[in-house]
């Protein structure tokens, strides 16, 4: 069973805020305005989930926000550890902030989340970049309003580190600002126990945890009598939920309770492991009416060495064979999957097995990826077989079959009229709005922001590789 903060601790976290809210006030009446900060995330959405958080924390502690770090006097990056080019960026980042903190001694620098709960990279920032203020990993993200407060009003400048290296306890109860209304993360478990051999997940974000199920409903109900209609239930591996609770209960069974709350319209879900997708939820999604026909499922590789090398527990043929059932069940289901190219111990046969079960699964879509060895991990301990021009040529390829399996699902859609929810305004057009099919395809059409939230039927007059064009049906 899952510890949880206590709800003592969350209201110390609460003083805090109100600590900071009152520092706050003060600079308001000299300055006109209150502090302006500016948060960063990398990587997944557990992380932009996490975001959320922080944001919510610093908005109940008054800040305005701004999209400029010059402008800000707080500024947060919620970090990834998956790949070596997220952790590259952020250095970058922290580079480019140290001259703007030159002239503006009083900005606070905070980095939090995955890749400072390693020791080797948060001694790197201690040491290089000690013009950090704050660096706190993914357990201490509940204290960050203590965190603030100290790093306010510390008169020394060393960096107040929290990277406790435990499970992390499930804080319920803090404050959140969503990205948006209409849409929602929402997070059922926490960590992972599956240990693929290249990845950094189970070191940095500790066990798997389930939050209790009457949590998990209880926000969801306060998310739809807010406006809010599109739920998207948030888990590294979200067929794992509920082996951990003592109350009767799977992801499964968890979907068919959040399908009978009222109000919500479009359900989804991620990530699921091949190895724990079981009948019992194919059927829930099948059966469960607000449950998006759409499904993210990583098979990483098509050759059961290179399977097995990841410690992945399943061979090709067990995948295929689930693919075989979703299709069967859920005939118009959308699958995604992720792919990793350039494993140490691949070969250019086996490659081809992942050209395979591409082909024969036809994904929508795919989230590709040059393999990043990551220290502490058994895979960062083997030797490429490959050449790194062997491994270009290879992910090159993959995308070319990729690409041309996309665009031909996505033509299917070309005449389709399919309800969309409005996600916002197009960047680059103001007349152009963009939103998502059940199946998570992205579909851009000309219509005015006040539809932004809201439910519209459009006929898909266009299909392009990775979007959609369309026009509202009257
Ligand atoms: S299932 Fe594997 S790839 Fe996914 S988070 Fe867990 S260890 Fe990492």
């Amino acid at each position: 069973m899952a510890e949880h903060i206590k709800k003592e601790e969350i209201e110390l976290q609460r003083s805090f805020i109100y600590k900071i809210k009152e520092i706050n006030a003060r600079y308001t009446n000299i300055n006109g305005h209150p502090m302006k900060a500016n948060t960063e995330t990398y990587g997944c959405q557990q992380n932009e989930n996490d975001t959320e958080r922080i944001r919510g924390m610093l908005k109940e502690a008054g800040f305005d926000f701004c999209d400029d770090a010059n402008d800000a006097d707080v500024v947060v990056y919620n970090t990834c550890a998956v790949r070596e080019n997220a952790e590259q960026k952020v250095f970058g980042r922290l580079g480019i902030l140290k001259h703007i903190k030159e002239s503006r001694p009083d900005m606070l620098i905070g980095i939090c989340g995955c890749m400072v709960q390693q020791e080797h990279i948060t001694e790197q920032i201690k040491k290089v970049h000690n013009h950090v203020d704050l660096i706190f990993g993914t357990h201490a993200l509940y204290k960050f309003p203590e965190l603030l407060y100290n790093a306010m009003v510390k008169n020394n400048k060393k960096s107040i580190v929290d990277i406790t290296d435990s499970d992390g306890a499930i804080a319920e109860e803090i404050p959140i600002l969503r990205d948006y209304s209409q849409k929602a993360w929402v997070s059922v478990m926490y960590g992972c126990n599956n240990f693929c051999s290249y990845c950094i997940v189970p070191y940095v974000r500790g066990r798997e945890r389930s939050r209790d199920s009457k949590d998990i409903i209880a926000e969801i109900e306060n998310l739809v009598a807010n406006g809010c209609t599109e739920i998207s239930l948030l888990g590294q591996n979200v067929n794992s939920y509920g082996k951990d609770l003592e109350e009767n209960i799977n992801f499964a069974k968890l979907l068919r309770m959040v399908n009978d709350i009222k109000g919500v319209e479009r359900i989804r879900f991620m990530t699921s492991h091949p190895k724990d997708l079981s009948d019992e939820l194919i059927d829930a999604m099948a059966e469960c009416e607000k449950v998006c026909k759409q499904l993210h499922l990583p098979v990483q590789a098509g050759s059961n060495k290179v399977l097995s090398d990841m410690n992945r527990k399943y061979t090709k043929e067990d995948y295929l064979e689930k693919i075989k059932k979703v299709k069967e069940k859920i005939p118009n289901i959308s699958l995604s999957t992720d792919i990793i190219v350039g494993f140490p111990t691949e070969t250019n046969e086996d490659f081809l097995e992942t050209i395979d079960v591409l082909k024969k699964v036809e994904y929508d879509n795919i989230f590709s990826f040059i393999y990043s060895r990551r220290e502490g991990t058994p895979a960062a301990k083997l030797d490429f077989v490959l050449s790194e021009e062997e491994i270009h040529n290879n992910f090159n390829k993959l995308l070319e079959v990729q690409n041309e399996i996309s665009k031909r699902k996505n033509d299917e859609y070309v005449g389709r009229i399919e309800k969309v929810l409005v996600d916002g305004v197009s960047k680059n057009n103001e007349n152009t709005l963009s939103g998502r099919l059940e199946s998570s395809k992205v579909v851009n059409f000309v219509g005015s922001e006040d539809l932004v939230g809201k439910y519209v039927d459009v006929r898909i007059t266009e299909a392009h590789t990775w979007s959609l064009n369309g026009e509202i049906v009257k």
